[in-house]
């Protein structure tokens, strides 16, 4: 079944339209992935979901058009957004952290079992439950941001360049948790990603936006064996 379809998707900042015709589709359970160069508008297509940019077109969710809808009501609907730079909370503690992603819940005994679940995916969070975000590197302010999304017990994940910014051996495991997560959980994501070659070893089928309109999109093995996707997103 189908959870998200984006179709023809626009989006403006003030007078400045940024997007204009992006679709895609996210199965439940599904992992699809944005590519797109600098400023081809992968970002905002988030926002458009998220409700942090005005959009038109349509964003169906179960086939029900939340386009424009306000950003805490579609959290509540069930779709979680890690911003590209994380938005940790510097302030408070890794466990603090997790406790505000699960803000909507009251079931105490499953957020508790959730948080444990969190430092079992992402063992170096555990060893800085006490730290404070600020405290943190990169790489454990992204592990602590996919957590804490997680925590909300979304159907939905959208992530926005979770490797941007870590050394390539931290951007792997922070994508061999995510991979772990979303077969443990089912939570269907869509992930934007500059490294295409980390966003291929999770995703199912991606889209790719050239100046903010949808230009190709399928499976990930089709689309790896296309020569314009390895000269442009492969390095060769
Ligand atoms: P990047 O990888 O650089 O983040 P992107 O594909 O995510 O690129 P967006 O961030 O969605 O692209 O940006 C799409 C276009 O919108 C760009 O031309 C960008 O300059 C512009 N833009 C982004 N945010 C704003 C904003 N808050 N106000 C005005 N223009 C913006």
């Amino acid at each position: 079944m189908t959870l998200l379809e984006l179709e023809g998707v626009t989006a403006f900042y003030g007078p400045v339209q940024v997007l204009d015709g992006v679709s895609l589709s996210v199965p439940e359970g599904g992992a699809v992935g944005i590519l797109g160069a600098n400023g081809a508008g992968k970002t905002t297509t988030l926002r458009a979901i998220s409700g942090t940019v005005r959009s038109g077109g349509r964003i169906l969710w179960e086939g029900r058009d939340i386009r424009n809808t306000r950003p805490d009501r579609v959290a509540a609907l069930g779709i979680a957004h890690v911003p590209e730079g994380r938005g940790t909370l510097g302030g408070l503690t890794v466990r603090e952290n997790l406790r505000v992603g699960a803000y909507l819940r009251k079931d105490r005994k499953a957020i508790d079992a959730d948080i444990d679940y969190c430092l079992d995916l992402f063992p170096n969070l555990r060893e800085r439950v006490r730290s404070n975000g600020s405290a943190l590197s990169g790489g454990e302010q992204q592990m602590l941001a996919i957590a804490r999304a997680f925590m909300a017990k979304p159907r939905l994940l959208l992530l926005d360049e979770a490797s941007l910014g870590l050394a390539p051996s931290t951007a792997k495991s922070v994508f061999d948790a995510i991979r772990r997560l979303r077969v443990e959980s089912g939570i269907a994501m869509i992930i934007v990603e500059q490294n295409a070659n980390l966003a291929f070893t999770l995703v199912d089928s991606a889209t790719v936006l050239e100046t903010g309109r949808s230009v190709l999109d399928g499976p990930t093995a089709e689309l790896k064996g296309m020569d314009e996707i390895r000269r442009a997103y492969l390095g060769g």
